[in-house]
C-alpha cells in the first residue's frame, strides 16, 4: 500500500468501514404524528426526504442506513401510516410489531406536548412483551420549557426520556448516544454458519403472487409452528421446514397467512412487512406471477431486497398456466425489467402443481453460497492486475486512472474496496462488477464495490 502512494491507516480505516456484515437494526415506533418521520430524516442526516407525505401517497420505503458515532446501523421507519386504517391502537399495535420484530433496539417516540395516551401504553405493553432495548423519545421539547413535560414520561416505566426535537435537532445527539449503547454492535441474530440455527428465508411478493400457496406446498405435513418448540417463544411468527433434507426457518410466515384486510394503507403495511421480514433473513425468495406483467410492485421488492444486501433467489409461480405466448414475453420483460439482477438464480415454479419445487432448496444453496464467498487478497490481485492491462481505464484529462490494489473487506454480502490513482467512473466500475462475478461466481448475491483515490 505504502509504495502506491497510500496511507496505511487510510487503507485499514477503508477495509474496516467496508467490512461489516448485516447492520444492526433500529426501529422507530409511535402513535402517528408524534414526529417519527421527523425523527428518522434527522437521523439519518435528510440524505433521503422521508417526510414527503401527500395525503392517500403510500410511501414505500422503510429501511434507510444511518451512521452516528461512526457506527452504521438501519432505521425502520413506520411514519407511514394513515392513522385511520383501522382503529387507531390496532394499527399502531400492527405495525409496530412487525418493526419491534425485526428489531435489535427500538426508540419509542412519545409527544411530550400531548403526554402519554393509552395508545401509548398499548405501545409499552408491546414493548415490554418483546424484551428489545428501548430508548425513549419525547419528542417536540422545542426548547427548555418543555423539558418538564418530558419529565412526566417517566411514568411509563421505560427508564429515562430523552427530551429531543426532532424538527429542530435539539437533544437528538444524546439521544442517539443512548441508541448507541442499546443496540449491539451487530444484529442479535447470527448470519450465516451452522452456529446459528437454521438459515433464515424471507419468502416474500406481491398480495397474490402465491406465497402462501407456495408454503404450504414446500411445508407439507412437516410443519412446525415455531412457538410450539421450547424456547423459541420469541419468533412466533416463523416457521421450521425441513426441505431437502435440511431445516430452515421461514421467517414472517404469520404475515403470509394472516391476510390483513385494509383497504387504505394496505401498501404501507405490506411494505413494512416485507422490509421486516428481509431484515430477519438471509435470503430472500421473491415470488413473481409469472401470469402476470412484471410490475413496479414486483421491482421495487427486488429492490429492497438487493438495498438490504440479502442473498435473492426469484421464482416465477404459476408456471402451470403459462402459454408459449406469455412465456415469450415473459422472457423479454425479465430481460429489461430484471436486467440488473440477472445474477440471481431463477426457478420457474407452480405452487399449484408443485412443479420445480425440488429445485427451489439448490437455488437458495447457491445463493447463500455466493453471498459468503470470500475471495483471497492475492488472488483478487492476480485477477485485477491482469484486468487492469488487458482493459485499462479510459484516459481523462490526458491521465490515466488505474485500480491499484484491491481487497475484499467483508461478506453476507460480499464487499471490495479497491484502490485507485484517480477517479474510476461508473461505467468502468460496472465493467468491474462483472468482471468480477464471471471470475468469481457471486450467484444470488449482490456485491458493493467502493473505491477509494490516492490523494
Ligand atoms: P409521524 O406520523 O409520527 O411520522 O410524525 P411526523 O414526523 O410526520 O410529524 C408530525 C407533525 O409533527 C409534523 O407536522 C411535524 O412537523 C411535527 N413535528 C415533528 N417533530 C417535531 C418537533 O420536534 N417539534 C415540533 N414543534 N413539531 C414537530
Ligand atoms: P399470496 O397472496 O401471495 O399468499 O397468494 P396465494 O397463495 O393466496 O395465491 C393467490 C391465488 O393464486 C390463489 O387463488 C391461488 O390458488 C393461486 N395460485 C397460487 N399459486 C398458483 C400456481 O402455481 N398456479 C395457479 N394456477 N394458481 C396459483
Amino acid at each position: 500500500a505504502a509504495e502506491e502512494g497510500f496511507d496505511i491507516e487510510d487503507v485499514e480505516g477503508a477495509i474496516e468501514a467496508a467490512g461489516h456484515g448485516p447492520l444492526p437494526v433500529l426501529a422507530v415506533v409511535g402513535r402517528p404524528n408524534v414526529g417519527k418521520s421527523t425523527l428518522v430524516n434527522r437521523i439519518i442526516g435528510r440524505r433521503e426526504a422521508v417526510v414527503e407525505d401527500k395525503p392517500g401517497v403510500t410511501r414505500d420505503r422503510v429501511t434507510y442506513e444511518a451512521e452516528w458515532a461512526g457506527r452504521r446501523f438501519k432505521v425502520v421507519d413506520t411514519g407511514g401510516w394513515e392513522q385511520d386504517v383501522m382503529g387507531i391502537d390496532a394499527s399502531v399495535a400492527a405495525q409496530a410489531e412487525f418493526a419491534i420484530e425485526a428489531a435489535d433496539a427500538v426508540v419509542f417516540v412519545v409527544d411530550a406536548k400531548v403526554g402519554a395516551t393509552d395508545t401509548d401504553e398499548a405501545v409499552v405493553r408491546l414493548l415490554r412483551k418483546a424484551g428489545k432495548p428501548v430508548v425513549l423519545c419525547a419528542n417536540k421539547v422545542d426548547g427548555p420549557s418543555g423539558e418538564a413535560d418530558a419529565s412526566y414520561l417517566w411514568s411509563l416505566g421505560l427508564g429515562e426520556p430523552h427530551p429531543v426535537s426532532a424538527l429542530h435537532g435539539r437533544g437528538t445527539g444524546d439521544m442517539l448516544d443512548a441508541v448507541l449503547e442499546a443496540l449491539p454492535e451487530a444484529p442479535a441474530q447470527t448470519f450465516g454458519t451452522g452456529l446459528g440455527g437454521p438459515r433464515r428465508i424471507a419468502l416474500i411478493g406481491r398480495p397474490n403472487v402465491g406465497k402462501s400457496s407456495l408454503l404450504n406446498k414446500v411445508a407439507g405435513e412437516e410443519r412446525v409452528v415455531v412457538n410450539e418448540l421450547a424456547g423459541t417463544t420469541r419468533d412466533p411468527v416463523d416457521e421450521l421446514i425441513e426441505l431437502g433434507g435440511v431445516t430452515w426457518k421461514f421467517v414472517d410466515t404469520a404475515g403470509i397467512r394472516k391476510r390483513v384486510h385494509l383497504q387504505q394503507g394496505a401498501d404501507y403495511y405490506a411494505s413494512l412487512r416485507t422490509a421486516a421480514a428481509v431484515e430477519k433473513a438471509e435470503v430472500a425468495v421473491i415470488l413473481i406471477d409469472a401470469a402476470e406483467s412484471i410490475s413496479v410492485q414486483d421491482q421495487r421488492i427486488v429492490t429492497m431486497a438487493v438495498e438490504s444486501g440479502r442473498a435473492m433467489v426469484i421464482a416465477y409461480n404459476k408456471w402451470d398456466t403459462l402459454d408459449e405466448e406469455r412465456r415469450y414475453y415473459l422472457e423479454r420483460e425479465i430481460e429489461t425489467e430484471f436486467g440488473q439482477v440477472a445474477w440471481a438464480p431463477r426457478v420457474n415454479v407452480s405452487a399449484r402443481t408443485g412443479r420445480h419445487m425440488e429445485k427451489l432448496v439448490p437455488a437458495i444453496e447457491s445463493a447463500l453460497a455466493g453471498w459468503e464467498t470470500r475471495v483471497p487478497t492475492g488472488r483478487l490481485n492476480a485477477f485485477l492486475g491482469e484486468l487492469v492491462s488487458a482493459h485499462p481505464h479510459p484516459i481523462r484529462g490526458g491521465k490515466q486512472p488505474r485500480i491499484l490494489f484491491g481487497t475484499q473487506a467483508g461478506t453476507k454480502p460480499p464487499r471490495f474496496v479497491l484502490f485507485a490513482s484517480g477517479f474510476i467512473e461508473a461505467g468502468y466500475r460496472r465493467f468491474v462488477e462483472r468482471r468480477l462475478r464471471e471470475e468469481f461466481g457471486f450467484e444470488g448475491t449482490p456485491i458493493h464495490i467502493s473505491v477509494r483515490v490516492r490523494e
